[in-house]
């Protein structure tokens, strides 16, 4: 498929339009999903843990839920108090990693202050990590051997494939080095064939390889930071950043690391913030949900 010309709000960059790519894969997953269910007798099946009371987690917590009733997944939600110990989270793990109608598990972060959110991920089984942080999955996935996908990196991926935006050979620029959105990105543009320079916070020149880059992905959690001036004519821009900011009337909207708008007849084309990246990350959950479940078979 080409390039759809969309305009939003002023801006005729063309839009990569994660939202309907995201619909379009769902309806897929939902077929494999249905698959699954006539070979095993049940539908695949993810439980998701929130701790605490960050409303940002509950609102992506009810959208992951959503996704699993559209793709057929049995979703079951442990809803633990702020004071959760991490004994308590740990055996509420053990119990879910040992339960045969569980097939990924998700521990929603960040957890509150006193627990520890990279040593509670080591607690869920490799064969349940719905969202590859665990060290073993990670290890897989350099190795080539992955069980499932950094949901967030596999969706730009995916969203870029759908655009029939080549990445072999091209110069690509990771924004951003975290464990579950830069250097699983980084990687997947590698495997795909491009020249990857990871770019971060100690970076001297920012700018000087955004603007060498066909294709920059940007996840450095700034609001807005980058815009015209930083990137190069015709390049692609994928904005993986989620901000809430507060206009001047007090009222509030999503915006991205990105300034969109500014980049009208510069660049080729870019995801917006909301309907870009952020659907596709939920999309690609449910996606190894079902891949886990088969592996259960
Ligand atoms: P993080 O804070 O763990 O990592 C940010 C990275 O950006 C760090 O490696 C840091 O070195 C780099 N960075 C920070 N400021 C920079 C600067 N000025 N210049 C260059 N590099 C800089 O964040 P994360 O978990 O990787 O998430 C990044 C952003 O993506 C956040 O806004 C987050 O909310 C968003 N996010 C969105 C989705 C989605 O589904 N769309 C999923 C995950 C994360």
């Amino acid at each position: 498929m080409d390039y759809i010309p969309v305009t939003i709000k002023g801006c005729s960059v063309q839009i990569l339009e994660g939202k309907a790519v995201s619909v379009a894969r769902r309806a897929k997953i939902a077929a494999l999903s249905a698959e699954f269910k006539v070979k095993a007798g049940r539908p695949p099946g993810l439980a998701v843990i929130l701790v605490g009371d960050d409303p940002a987690s509950h609102v992506y917590v009810a959208n992951k839920i959503k996704a699993c009733h559209e793709t057929g997944i049995r979703s079951t939600e442990q809803k633990l108090p702020t004071g959760t110990t991490a004994q308590h989270l740990r055996e509420v793990i053990e119990e879910l990693n040992a339960d045969p109608l569980v097939d990924g598990i998700l521990l929603q972060l960040p957890l509150p202050k006193h627990l520890k959110g990279d040593e509670a991920i080591t607690w869920i089984s490799p064969g349940k990590d719905a969202d590859c942080l665990t060290p073993q999955n990670l290890g897989r996935l350099w190795s080539g051997r992955a069980l499932t996908t950094p949901c967030t990196p596999w969706g730009v991926m995916v969203i870029l494939e759908h655009y029939n935006i080549d990445v072999a050979g091209k110069n690509a620029v990771v924004i951003g080095r975290s464990n579950i959105v830069g250097k699983p990105m980084a990687h997947l543009l590698s495997q795909a064939n491009a020249t990857v320079t990871v770019c971060h916070s100690k970076t001297k020149d920012l700018r000087e390889h955004t603007l060498r880059a066909d294709i920059v992905v940007v996840a450095a959690g700034q609001p807005e930071f980058l815009g015209k001036g930083d990137f190069k004519k015709d390049g692609v821009v994928v904005d993986v950043g989620i901000h809430r900011k507060t206009l001047p009337n007090g009222k509030s909207k999503l915006c991205g690391d990105v300034r969109l708008k500014e980049l009208e007849g510069i660049i080729r084309a870019g995801t917006p913030v909301p309907g870009g990246v952020g659907p596709m990350t939920i999309t690609m959950l449910m996606e190894n949900t079902v891949k886990l479940a088969n592996g259960h078979l």
